[in-house]
């Protein structure tokens, strides 16, 4: 077959790259825009103007009839501003105050509403180290006790709370309480695999381990807890959520019925599937898309199945993603097997439709969990180094392609050898996390937040121009800088850190970005600490804030 087809099923929701509002940075360059003067008075009522119209138009568009109101004042505020100057903004300022007061009260609200919700089931109460850990994950758990679930009444009840959980935890204290996680298991015989669930017990049997993975848990621990193996697996699982987008399935096939065939079963099934006929351009695409799954045929024309794959593997990108081959014949596999690497499989192209979608569903969720763990800090839970400069990579494609601006943050704490000389490593440790639960707590959901070094962080904000990341960064620096940091021996300590940003488009490429945003944190050490630096004053056009 000679001519190419390339389709592409997207669904609608990632197709538009759609981004939440961000409120807070919103009126954070409300409060800017008023008080940058140096800029004539007019183009700066113009500028808000223009700002307080689009967030309005936002604030119809996801309901929120108070804020709405508040800034359909402001708007006539600023229309009668522009017609008779009054003295000063006074009145403006006050309006725009009123304004971030309800965002605050509405950020915590949904905040609230968004927590994601760990079940637990056990036939006792789950120890402090457990809770602690879920908690410091972000999860809100809700327990429920295994031995109450012998009656019937109690069976929808368990299935609804495991509906709404993100992550599903059993608890094992003996062979007893084992027992009493039967039911459960026969209850929940679908949510145990299509959600992330751990099982903890304190007896290691092989019989136990047999039957958890048999029900279908993702994770086994015993006790005592390896309390960083757990940390990396509860915050894996938030970076899964975050992730929690269709999955990406790429299918190559020289026949193009098939990818039409295919494509309508995939795309009801809510899943992003892509095919290529041509193995040259479905190489472009395994690199661009990222699937998690390839589906290949085993015979093709110009190349074999099996040899295509050894390409895709070539690329660091495409390393681990698991391959399955399709064939139509037992004797091609009795022919290919020699040829076959661990990992991948041979299916058989008379493979019933729901059985071919529940094994690439459960291949391709097992690879993105895989995934998540190696993306993930175990001391923080935030993106690790490598990780953190993907993100960025892939924000600055993002950025060009939709002709925005992007800043880049790099966080470093303020003397941190001392506070691990004074206070011990372990209160060091402590600083870290603070550091991290900050910023990942007053950052929006779309923000990448990384633990780039040991004290070091690293910070993209999409959409978000030099000016707007400094106001904001700043914020949470003046806000980190008043926060008494409690150690486990109960003294308090006070921290700071400093940080330098540069942004897109002003450096085109991730070197550049991050060399700039390092030059500027270097900077603010040497201008005396505490302080955040970009480009307009590394450049001398302003002079660095003073503490
Ligand atoms: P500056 O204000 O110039 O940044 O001073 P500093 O002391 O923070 O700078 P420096 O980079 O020299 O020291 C960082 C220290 O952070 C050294 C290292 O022992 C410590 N550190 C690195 N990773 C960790 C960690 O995971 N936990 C703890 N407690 N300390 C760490
Ligand atoms: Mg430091
Ligand atoms: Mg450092």
């Amino acid at each position: 077959m000679d001519n190419t087809h390339s389709f592409d099923h997207r669904t609608s929701s990632e197709g538009l790259d759609a981004q939440p509002v961000n409120w807070e940075l919103a009126v954070a360059s409300m409060e800017s825009v008023l008080s940058q003067s140096s800029a004539h008075r007019k183009t700066r009522l113009v500028d808000l103007l223009v700002q307080a119209e689009n967030m309005l138009m936002d604030a119809r568009r996801i309901r929120q009839p108070q804020l709405a109101n508040a800034l359909d004042r402001l708007l006539h505020a600023i229309q009668q501003e522009l017609i008779s100057p009054a003295e000063d903004f006074s009145r403006l300022i006050r309006l725009i105050r009123h304004i971030d007061r309800i965002i605050k009260n509405m950020l915590l609200i949904s905040h609230k509403d968004a927590l994601p919700v760990a079940l637990i089931i056990s036939a006792q109460e789950p120890s402090d180290v457990l809770r602690d850990a879920l908690s410091r994950a972000g999860f809100a758990p809700r327990t429920i006790n295994a031995q109450v679930l012998n009656q019937a009444l109690e069976h929808d009840k368990i299935k609804a709370l495991a509906d709404e959980a993100e992550l599903i935890m059993l608890l094992a204290q003996d062979d007893e309480s084992f027992a009493n996680l039967e039911l459960p298991f026969t209850l929940l015989e679908n949510e145990l695999r299509h959600k992330t669930s751990l099982l903890i017990s304190s007896k290691d049997s092989f019989q136990i381990r047999a039957a958890s993975a048999k029900a279908g848990v993702s994770h086994f621990l015993t006790e005592p807890l390896d309390v960083s193996r757990l940390n990396m697996l509860l915050q894996s699982s938030r970076i899964l959520d975050e992730e929690n987008k269709p999955l990406r399935v790429l299918m190559v096939d020289d026949m193009v019925t098939a990818g039409v065939y295919w494509g309508k079963h995939f795309q009801k099934q809510n899943i992003n599937f892509r095919f290529e006929s041509k193995p040259e351009q479905a190489y472009r695409s395994a690199v661009e898309m990222q699937p998690d799954i390839i589906l290949l045929d085993l015979y093709m024309p110009d190349i074999d199945g099996i040899d295509l794959a050894k390409i895709f593997r070539e690329h660091p990108r495409l390393l681990d993603v698991p391959i399955l081959f399709m064939s139509t014949e037992e004797n091609d596999r009795r022919r290919m097997n020699a040829k076959i690497q661990g990992g991948d499989d041979f299916l058989n192209k008379t493979i019933a439709i729901d059985d071919l979608l529940k094994m690439v569903r459960y291949r391709a969720l097992r690879y993105r969990q895989s995934m998540a763990e190696k993306r993930s800090d175990s001391l923080t839970g935030l993106l690790n180094h490598n990780a953190i400069k993907d993100l960025v990579e892939a924000e600055i494609d993002r950025a060009n392609r939709q002709n925005q601006p992007l800043s880049v943050v790099l966080i470093d704490i303020d003397h941190f050898k001392n506070v691990n000389d004074t206070f011990g490593h372990q209160a060091g440790d402590i600083v870290i996390r603070k550091l991290s639960n900050l910023l990942n707590t007053r950052l929006r959901r779309y923000d990448g937040v990384g633990r780039y070094g040991g004290e070091e962080f690293m910070i993209t904000l999409p959409n978000t121009d030099e000016q707007t990341a400094a106001h904001l960064i700043n914020r949470l620096r003046v806000q980190f800088g008043q926060s008494a940091i409690r150690t486990e021996n109960g003294s308090n300590m006070l921290c700071t850190f400093s940080a330098g940003i540069a942004s897109f488009p002003r450096f085109l490429d991730l070197t550049s970005l991050i060399e700039a945003a390092d030059q500027h944190l270097y900077v603010a050490k040497a201008n005396g600490r505490n302080r955040v630096v970009c480009s307009e004053e590394a450049l001398g056009a302003s002079p660095p804030k003073p503490d």
